[in-house]
């Protein structure tokens, strides 16, 4: 079990100035899906179903341990993260992570290790708001010199760098990352940043008396740098219908409103979850835009169930 902490509002608020921002978050399920994943929502409110702004209020109930909330890395308005955060779980994640603090550290970067479930996540915090396009080309171009393997680009296994995208588009909103100092709820376990106490208060104390990263440094070291090719994401496919009974073809989007999209899928509320009262926040139907034919319920409803809610159920091949 977890400790349980009554942070005061200073120790928010430290938190709200590192790490939030845009106002949007997601919480944390506490109860988990039947594949045993805890899964994250987009915070509403459930009046106006409107994304919610992350507030004191809440980041004190994560750090007390009453939520878990993620967040996310750009604000699209700017195109720029307040942080840096580099995920690792695979074998050897710890020591590849330690590599990469010490390089960074070679840059006059200060960069904090996080511990997480099964490796870590390395934090390097802006001065002010950093372009996220170069914060991935300054730590893509960092890992590929020191071997370490980067996620993606034919690689299943290495880092991932939030923010995970260059750049957002209107009612996108990129990847979120658990936020450090909760409680993490498929192990109830809180995971701590090295090198610092074990209380909100003594974690933030030291992720506040880190140098932070400023935009000018950050120009100095990615100048004349670009992403790896291998990383850049692919130019978008235009939809085309399949030229077998496409007249016929079932296209999900026909079906359903969307509620929201990010880089890679349309969300909306599953037909299958709604005819059971559920989802009523409308995202757990993900369709991917660049072939909409693939769609995915995150509650495990199947594709049959999911036709079938719709009255265009899958017909059976029969073989003659
Ligand atoms: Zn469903």
């Amino acid at each position: 079990m977890y400790a349980k902490f009554c942070v005061t509002r200073d120790t928010a608020s430290s938190f709200m100035r590192l790490f939030q921002n845009r106002r949007a978050y997601c919480i944390q399920s506490s109860r988990p899906l039947p594949n045993g994943s805890f899964p994250y929502y987009l915070a509403r409110d459930w009046r106006t179903k409107e994304p919610k702004p992350l507030d004191e209020g809440a980041v004190r109930m994560h750090l007390n341990g009453d939520i878990t909330v993620s967040l996310y890395a750009i604000n699209p308005e700017t195109q720029r993260s307040k942080w840096v955060a580099i995920d690792a779980d695979f074998e050897g994640a710890v020591e590849a992570l330690f590599r990469l603090q010490w390089e960074l550290k070679e840059d006059g970067v200060q960069a904090a290790l996080e511990q997480s479930r099964r490796g870590g996540h390395l934090w390097i915090f802006g001065a002010e708001p950093l372009l996220a396009s170069e914060c991935r080309i300054y730590v893509y171009n960092l890992a590929l010199r020191l071997g370490v393997p980067v996620k993606g680009g034919g690689l299943k296994e290495g880092i991932e760098v939030f923010p995970r995208q260059d750049r957002l588009d209107d009612g996108e909103y990129g990847n979120a990352i658990r936020a450090p100092l909760g409680v993490h709820r498929k192990t109830e376990r809180r995971y701590w940043f090295y090198d610092a106490d074990l209380t909100p208060g003594a974690q933030l104390a030291y992720l506040d008396g880190l140098k932070k990263l400023t935009e000018s440094e950050l120009k100095s070291f990615v100048q004349g740098m670009s992403l790896p090719e291998a990383y850049k994401p692919p130019p978008p496919v235009p939809y085309i219908p399949s030229a077998r009974n496409s007249r016929d073809e079932f296209r999900i989007l026909d079906f359903v409103r969307t509620t929201h999209k990010d880089s890679r899928n349309w969300w909306a509320r599953c037909p299958s979850c709604a005819q059971a009262g559920r989802d009523r926040s409308g995202d757990n139907l993900a369709i991917q835009i660049r072939n909409p034919r693939f769609y995915k319920c995150w509650a495990g409803c199947s594709k049959e169930e999911i036709r079938a809610a719709l009255g265009r159920p899958i017909r059976k091949r029969v073989s003659v």
